[in-house]
C-alpha cells in the first residue's frame, strides 16, 4: 500500500524487502545452483529449504519490547512504513503481550489477511448498504488496516500469519524451523502448510500440490516461498536492494481467461441500486465456470473502455468475483455496441435517479418495482435476518410469481392455519408437497423468536447492516419496543421513508413477533 500522509512514518530498523520471483521449475533450479555456488557447496549435495505458502495480504511488522506490543507498521516502501499500531491492536490474532520465554526485544513480521469467507461476508454487507465492493481479500484487508478510525478495523475480522522476524535482541535459533517454533510459542499463528524439502523435486512437488488444492484454503495465496532452513547462511548471502538471497518466491500463474463480452445487463438490487453486470460467452477459469463478471459502476466501464462485442481477458480476482481486466483492441469487431446506461429502470420502467456523480444509479419506485420487492423478500428471510429455512431465492420468486407473497408480512400469514386456499396452491407448485409445506410453516413459526438485531436488519433499511443493527438493538429489550419506536419517529424525513414505515407497520400489525 502506498504511503498515506495521515499516518505517522516509521523508519524500519531492518528493511522490509521484497522477494525475488521465479515462475518455472527451471528458474527454481537455477536459483538453487546459484545459491550453492555462492555458499561454495558441492552441487550434488543437498541444501534444505522450507517451502511455505506466500500469503496474498498486506505485510506488517510488530515490535515487542519486554513482551509488550510497542509498535505496528506497514511495509511502505520497505525503508519507511506507516505507524498503524492502534489499528493493529484491534486484530485478534495479534497478541498485545507475548507469552512464554520471549527476547527482550523482537520484531515479528508477517502478513495481515482477510479470509475468503470473511471477505464474501463483508462484500455482501456492502452491497446491501449500496457501498462499493472490494475487488479481492487483499484490497479489503489493506483498506481495513489503513482506516483512520480503528473502530472500522476492529469491525472487519482480520487474521495475521507470522513468517519472519526483523531486529531481535538475542539469538533465537539456528534454523528456520526452530525459529518458527519459537514464534509460535510466543502466541502467533504461523502461515501453513509448510514442508521441509531437501531437493528441487520435493520443492516443486509441494508447489504443485498446494497449487492444485489452493481452493481448500480459506485465504488467498499467490505462490510458494522457498527459504533456506539454515539461518547461518542468511548473512553470508546478504541481499540485493530489492530482495534477500536466502529466499525466493515461486509464483502461481495468474488465472486469466479470454472470452467475448456478449452483453451488459443492469441488475436492480433490493435498495433500487442499479449495477451493470457483464454477460460473457461462458468460459472456465481454474476449474470454475464463469458466465458473468462484475462491472461495479459507470467509472469502471469507462476505465476499461470496453464495448459489447469486445474480446476481453477475465480474471478470477482473489479466487472470488470474476472481473474484466482489459480488452484486445485489435479484435474489436466492426459491428460493436456501446454500453448505454438505461434512463429507466429495467424492472419497472420508472425514471432512474443518478447519485454521487453517477456512481450510484437508483430506482426510487420501491413500492412497485418487482426486482426490488423480490430482493427485499430474499433479504428478509436470509441468514442474518429472519433466517427462514426452506425459503431461499428460488422459493421466494416462485411464491411471489404465484401471488402468494407480496411483502414480508405475507410470509407470516402463510403459516396461519386458516389460510387453506394458499396452502393448497403451495402444495400444488412443482417441487412442493404436504411435508415441505409443513416444514416451511414450522420454520416460519420458529423464526418469530428471532433476536432484535436480526429483526432490525431484516427490515432492509439502507445503511443499516448487521453491525449497526447489533449496536442499535442493545438499546431495546424486545423487538416490539424497537418497532414501536421506529413507528413513532418524528422526523422531517418521514415522507422519504414512508414506504419503509408502511412495511414495518404491516409487519407490526401482524403482531406475530
Ligand atoms: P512481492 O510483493 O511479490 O514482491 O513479494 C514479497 C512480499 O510477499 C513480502 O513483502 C511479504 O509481504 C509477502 N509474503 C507473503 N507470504 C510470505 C512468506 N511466506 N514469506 C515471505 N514473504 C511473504
Ligand atoms: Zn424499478
Amino acid at each position: 500500500a502506498e504511503l498515506n500522509s495521515s499516518f505517522k512514518k516509521v523508519q524500519h530498523l531492518v528493511p522490509m524487502l521484497s522477494l525475488g520471483n521465479t515462475f518455472t521449475k527451471e528458474d527454481v533450479e537455477n536459483y538453487i545452483n546459484k545459491t550453492k555456488r555462492f555458499l561454495q557447496i558441492d552441487s550434488n549435495s543437498n541444501l534444505e529449504f522450507l517451502a511455505e505458502p506466500k500469503i496474498d495480504g498486506l505485510s506488517a511488522t510488530l515490535i515487542y519490547k519486554n513482551g509488550k506490543l510497542d509498535l505496528g507498521a506497514t511495509r511502505g516502501d520497505g525503508k519507511q512504513g506507516e505507524n498503524i499500531t492502534e489499528n493493529i491492536k484491534s486484530i485478534k490474532e495479534i497478541p498485545h503481550y507475548l507469552v512464554g520465554k520471549y527476547p527482550r526485544e523482537i520484531e515479528i513480521r508477517g502478513e495481515i489477511y482477510m479470509s475468503n469467507s470473511e471477505f464474501e461476508k463483508l462484500n455482501s454487507i456492502r452491497v446491501a448498504q449500496s457501498l462499493p465492493v472490494f475487488a479481492n481479500p487483499r484490497n479489503a484487508a489493506a483498506g481495513s488496516v489503513r482506516q483512520l478510525d480503528s473502530q472500522i478495523t476492529a469491525s472487519r475480522k482480520l487474521g495475521f500469519f507470522a513468517y519472519n522476524w526483523g531486529f531481535v535482541s538475542e539469538n533465537i535459533g539456528g534454523t528456520l524451523v526452530e525459529v518458527r517454533e519459537l514464534i509460535k510459542s510466543l502466541g502467533f499463528n504461523l502461515n501453513h502448510p509448510v514442508e521441509l524439502c531437501s531437493n528441487l523435486d520435493q520443492m516443486v512437488g509441494f508447489y504443485n500440490k498446494i497449487y492444485e488444492n489452493r481452493s481448500n484454503l480459506d485465504f488467498d495465496i499467490d505462490g510458494i516461498v522457498y527459504k533456506l532452513n539454515d539461518i547461518s547462511y542468511y548473512d553470508r548471502l546478504g541481499s540485493t536492494d530489492h530482495s534477500p538471497r536466502y529466499a525466493i518466491s515461486h509464483k502461481f500463474p495468474a488465472e486469466l481467461g479470454i472470452t467475448t463480452l456478449k452483453d451488459v445487463k443492469f441488475q436492480v438490487g433490493r435498495t433500487g441500486a442499479i449495477t451493470p453486470v457483464a454477460e460473457l460467452v461462458p468460459l472456465t477459469i481454474g476449474g470454475v465456470r464463469i458466465k458473468r463478471a462484475s462491472l461495479h459502476n459507470k467509472d469502471e466501464i469507462k476505465r476499461l473502455g470496453i464495448v459489447i462485442g469486445d474480446t476481453v481477458s477475465v480474471k478470477r480476482a482473489g479466487d472470488v468475483i470474476p472481473q474484466i481486466v482489459n480488452y484486445n483492441p485489435k479484435l474489436r469487431p466492426a459491428k460493436y455496441k456501446n454500453i448505454i446506461f438505461p434512463e429507466k429502470c429495467p424492472s419497472c420502467n420508472n425514471y432512474l435517479q443518478f447519485e454521487k456523480e453517477d456512481k450510484i444509479i437508483r430506482c426510487l419506485n420501491h413500492a412497485n418495482c418487482k426486482e426490488q420487492i423480490i430482493g427485499q423478500l430474499i433479504h428478509f428471510v436470509s441468514r442474518n435476518a429472519f433466517n427462514i429455512d426452506g425459503l431461499g431465492e428460488k422459493q421466494i420468486i416462485e411464491l411471489y410469481n404465484n401471488n402468494l407473497i407480496k411483502e414480508p408480512a405475507d410470509i407470516f400469514s402463510l403459516a396461519l392455519p386458516n389460510e387453506n386456499s394458499k396452502h393448497v396452491l403451495i402444495i400444488n407448485l412443482p417441487g412442493w408437497g404436504k411435508l415441505s409445506l409443513s416444514n416451511l410453516i414450522d420454520s416460519i413459526n420458529n423464526s418469530k423468536k428471532q433476536t432484535i438485531e436480526k429483526v432490525l436488519y431484516a427490515l432492509g433499511i439502507r445503511h443499516l447492516g448487521i453491525g449497526t443493527a447489533k449496536l442499535i438493538s442493545k438499546n431495546f429489550k424486545t423487538s416490539k419496543e424497537l418497532i414501536n419506536r421506529i413507528l413513532n419517529i418524528n422526523d422531517d424525513n418521514k415522507e422519504y421513508f414512508a414506504q419503509d414505515l408502511k412495511l414495518i407497520k404491516n409487519l407490526y400489525n401482524f403482531g406475530k413477533y
